[in-house]
């Protein structure tokens, strides 16, 4: 099958109907998730108390109390057709882990049972000896272990009881993604209750809440298939521009092509069964490009949700003849898909705390979250920004419609304002909700709600919108835990240092609203002058100003992973007890092991495709034109009437030349950068090749405009980014 047989394959598919269940979304959602109705329902009264408690309270569950929970959860799985069992579990690659073992044993009359006990729940040891470690586990130590996290509800997955868990070394290391995030949601909560307290003595526990938002793009499947690198890297390397991308923005909240919309359909149904309450599903910006959201939850299950939701993804894709790029940046020259981590904390008594208040209290309580989640991004902007480094987010940052790679935070006009009144007025002047009292001078005044949110700014990595902050530099293909563990931690470990600085206040002898603002208004003109920007961050002028600021301009994925391995990240780790140094220099071994390999795959692919798909194609067609420059000669005698195809020749002959040798040197490149030892030298000599890839891509999209298309092997832009 040639190019144009696939392309029209893909034109032709059909639209394949979604298969939603009769009745109404609620009837159905949830009902695959071993969640409270089915514990009430399973659980003998005994094992449901002891559950309760371990989820709310954090009790450990003892053997016996497993045995009966797994009793009840087998009952109900069963019901459901499950014949296996899996530790589903999040390890430091990309994308979840599971190995599952049938449910059978001997029954000790020559056949088999089905069995599922409390030790088979509770922890299990994969031998997980390949995950990527960073050395914690040396093979003879290999063994880590699954525990369940009992926080996360079981659920099931085809045939499969799924059952979340931590990944973790003998000697107690983390070795996932899941650990580290729930000791940052601890240590937050920790660090939050004491100053809640100032505000309402009855709070015990602070929730911290994530709504991700999941770009994505689809491509048909055959069309997937014929473009190696798509199929390997999950971007194209190259590939000209359409004529037609996005500039007409026809694309963004267009109307949903039928056979995407019955994608979605499928994978809401997929996603409310398991108990994720996807809300909203659209077109986004890019052609092809689209996106979901839930309804936000709790932070450590939001996650676990995104990890479901991505492989969902990628399954119901293929019903329906499409595959789902979950890379950040699969095209050149159009949107890159990024997952806004829309995150916000809120008390075990229905407070928000990064929402106004009802009263002055509850505003004052607002500010002191607010300014002190803008300094903890201060304070560690240049980590947050190393937490979503990765070598394919590294092509999205700073360019359409993604945020550039300096971390600061948008506030709008409204809190700006508010922030630089408080500086002027005496301490203990209230914050009032707008148009409740008359204007007088003097008073500081914040919405109710913050009802227009029109003046986002797009170009901001941290913006406030309203109830939340939304951490959108966040990758699309990236699990969420890596910049929440951060950003919690960052949080908590302000939140202490900012309770300490009340507490001086206090022993003053000052009352306690003008101890908080007391400690507030130094932190509120660092924060002013430093963190907070609301212009355009695309600007020249912006990453000089940032950096007399003493922002973070860092472009070098690499070097932006030192980040964690610095004294006052390892102290904020260390302290809120999120990571060990230990973990924090594993972790970072992790992360330049992969991204070198990502990039020496891209170059790999890159290379081999260049020598042996395009540069064999534009000499298909030199050949073609040749022949007829030779015709030619030998019909008329000369070659006046041949200068269009000595004109093509020329650029053939340059464009093939400039590729041949920028292929070579780029596998030069990877031959010297794998004799690099340390792991951190090895990933800056692949931060070299990365950026070697445009120039190489250059002479290849130029041969694409100028060899005969009928020649040309690969499906072009314009043909994978428009779904009919
Ligand atoms: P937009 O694209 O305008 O930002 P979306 O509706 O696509 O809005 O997504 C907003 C996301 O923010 C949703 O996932 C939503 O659940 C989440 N969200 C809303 N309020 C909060 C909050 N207080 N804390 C955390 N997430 C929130
Ligand atoms: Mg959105």
């Amino acid at each position: 099958m040639d190019r144009f047989d696939l392309v029209k394959e893909s034109f032709e598919r059909k639209v394949v109907p979604a298969e939603v269940p009769a009745g109404k979304t609620s009837e159905y959602f949830g009902e695959l998730v071993f969640d409270r109705k089915k514990m009430c329902k399973y659980l003998d009264a005994e094992s449901l108390q002891a559950l309760l408690a371990c989820i709310e309270g954090g009790k450990a569950l003892d053997r016996k109390t497993a045995d009966g929970v797994a009793r009840g959860m087998k009952e109900w799985a069963m019901e459901h057709g499950v014949t296996h069992v899996t530790h589903w579990f999040q390890p430091l690659t990309e994308g979840t882990a599971e190995k599952h073992d049938s449910l059978i044993d001997y029954d000790g009359k020559g056949g088999v049972i089905e069995t599922f006990d409390g030790k088979m729940l509770a922890q299990q040891e994969p031998d997980a000896s390949s995950f990527p470690s960073g050395g914690i586990r040396a093979t003879f130590e290999a063994r880590g272990y699954t525990a369940w996290d009992p926080t996360s509800p079981v659920f099931i997955l085809d045939d499969t009881l799924c059952i979340p868990t931590i990944f973790i070394s003998y000697t107690g290391e983390a070795l996932d993604y899941k650990t580290p995030l729930k000791r940052a949601l601890k240590a937050v909560s920790d660090a939050a209750v004491p100053i809640c307290k100032l505000f309402d003595p009855g709070v015990t526990k602070v929730y911290s809440y994530l709504g991700w938002e999941q770009e994505y793009f689809l491509v048909d499947e055959a069309l997937y298939a014929a473009r190696t690198d798509l199929m390997i890297t999950g971007r194209t390397l190259f590939g000209h521009n359409s004529s037609k991308n996005q500039q007409l923005d026809d694309h963004y909240f267009g109307s949903i092509p039928p056979r995407v919309a019955a994608f979605m359909r499928d994978l809401e149904v997929a996603g409310h069964r398991l108990g994720i309450p996807i809300k909203t599903r659209h077109n986004e910006v890019a052609p092809n490009q689209f996106e979901l959201a839930p309804i936000y939850g709790e932070a450590n299950l939001a996650n676990d949700q995104n990890q479901i939701v991505m492989n969902l993804m990628n399954r119901i894709a293929r019903k329906h003849g499409f595959v789902v790029l979950l890379h950040e940046k699969p095209f050149d020259g159009v949107n890159g898909s990024g997952k806004h981590n829309n995150w916000s904390l809120g008390t075990d008594r229905g407070t928000p705390l990064l929402a106004p208040g009802k009263d002055a209290n509850g505003n004052l309580q607002f500010v002191t979250f607010f300014v002190n989640v803008l300094a903890a991004v201060q304070k560690h902007n240049a980590l947050l920004k190393a937490s979503i480094a990765s070598a394919t987010n590294a092509h999205r940052l700073g360019a359409n419609e993604a945020p550039p790679a300096i971390v600061s935070a948008f506030l709008g006009r409204t809190m700006t304002e508010v922030l630089h009144k408080l500086l002027e007025v005496p301490s203990d002047t209230p914050i009032e909700i707008a148009g409740k009292k008359g204007k007088s001078l003097g008073l500081v005044e914040i919405p109710e709600i913050f009802v227009d949110n029109t003046d986002r700014n797009r170009t901001s990595p941290f913006a406030f919108t309203g109830n939340r902050f939304e951490f959108r530099a966040v990758g699309s293909c990236a699990n969420c835990a890596g910049a929440m563990t951060t950003l919690n931690a960052a949080v908590a470990e302000q939140l202490i240092d900012f309770k300490a600085a009340v507490d001086k206040e206090l022993a003053a002898g000052k009352k306690t609203a003008v101890a908080v603002m007391d400690a507030l208004k130094p932190i509120i003109k660092s924060v002013l002058d430093v963190v907070c920007f609301d212009g355009n961050g695309y600007t020249e002028e912006w990453k000089q100003e940032a950096a007399r600021r003493g922002l973070d301009v860092e472009t070098n994925v690499p070097k932006m992973f030192c980040e964690f391995t610095k004294p006052a990240s390892v102290e904020m780790f260390t302290k809120t007890g999120v990571y060990t140094e230990k973990e924090l220099e594993a972790r970072n071994e992790v992360k330049w092991e992969t991204y070198v390999k990502k990039v020496q795959i891209e170059s790999r692919v890159i290379v081999r495709m260049a020598i042996n798909h395009i540069i064999p194609a534009a000499l298909e067609y030199k050949a073609k034109l040749l022949k007829e420059v030779a015709l030619s000669k030998e019909v008329y005698g000369n070659l006046e009437g041949c200068s269009t195809e000595l004109l093509i020749l020329d650029d053939i002959n340059k464009y093939v030349e400039d590729i041949r040798l920028k292929a070579l040197a780029m596998k030069e490149a990877r031959k010297a950068a794998n004799n690099i030892a340390d792991d951190y030298g090895r990933a800056l000599a692949y931060h070299d090749i990365a950026e070697s890839f445009p120039a190489l891509r250059r002479p290849i999209d130029k041969l694409e405009e100028v060899v005969d298309n009928r020649m040309w092997p690969l499906p072009k832009y314009r043909e994978l980014l428009f779904i009919n």
